[in-house]
């Protein structure tokens, strides 16, 4: 890259993040240090802070970073919180979780995303991150309970095993519909026991492909 990646990174979070009313410090300090262009391929580069998503291979998506910032602001992470994220792809998200000080454990599908997202994080030495091929679906029942779960790809219905291993007090953001490829962005807290649902606005997001997804 001509352009110092730094200088577009910090022009990306004030027009997309800020404008938009993304003010978490430690999201926008995540977002304003990672070096989003190593998450994509190197053609795509030069596209890697525009205003939209990208094609990462095997038809899945690096989110748009307004999106990126608003999931990881409403999930409120605090650090060494353990979180839970459901949709590897790129890693550029566990990245921002990570960065924010939780010890993350991340889920993904498809084996050709699940081994370059873990290359990048040894290439990055980020030694708290616990990746697993898998359904993520299911949650990740050994290191259950969750203090926050993120769900990076639209399903039909909230996957009752994340809720089930959710701590009390926890939060879990996941786009849900039955539209495919159109969501509607559901914050999920446990409160005494009782999981309460809110709706915030809707998203678009890949496919949820599992046992309690598509
Ligand atoms: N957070 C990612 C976004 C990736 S797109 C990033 O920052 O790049 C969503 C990802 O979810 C895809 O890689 C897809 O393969 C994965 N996915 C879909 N269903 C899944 C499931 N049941 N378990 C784990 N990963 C899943």
């Amino acid at each position: 890259m001509r352009v110092d990646p730094k200088r577009i990174r910090e022009r990306m979070v004030r027009d997309q993040l800020e404008a938009r009313g993304v003010d978490d410090p430690a999201v926008l300090s995540a977002m304003r240090e990672i070096p989003r262009h190593v998450f994509v391929e190197e053609a795509l580069a030069s596209k890697a802070y525009s205003d939209c998503p990208l094609p990462i291979g095997e038809r899945q998506t690096i989110s748009q970073p307004y999106v990126v910032g608003v999931m990881t602001q409403t999930l409120a992470v605090q650090p060494d919180m353990k979180v839970l994220e459901i949709g590897t792809g790129s890693g550029y998200q566990t990245t921002v979780l990570a960065h924010m000080g939780a010890d993350v454990y991340t889920v993904e599908r498809i084996k050709s995303l699940f081994f370059a997202a873990r290359q990048r994080f040894l290439d990055m030495r980020l030694f708290s991150v616990r990746c697993k091929l898998d359904d993520g679906t299911m949650g990740w029942p050994e290191e259950a309970p969750f203090d926050r779960i993120l769900v990076t790809a639209g399903g039909p219905e909230v996957p009752e095993p994340l809720v089930g291993q959710l701590a009390e007090g926890g939060r879990l953001v996941i786009p849900v519909g039955t539209d495919r490829g159109r969501q509607t962005l559901v914050l999920v807290e446990k409160i005494n026991g009782e999981a309460h649902r809110s709706d915030l606005g809707e998203v678009r997001f890949v496919d949820l492909v599992g046992r309690h997804g598509w």
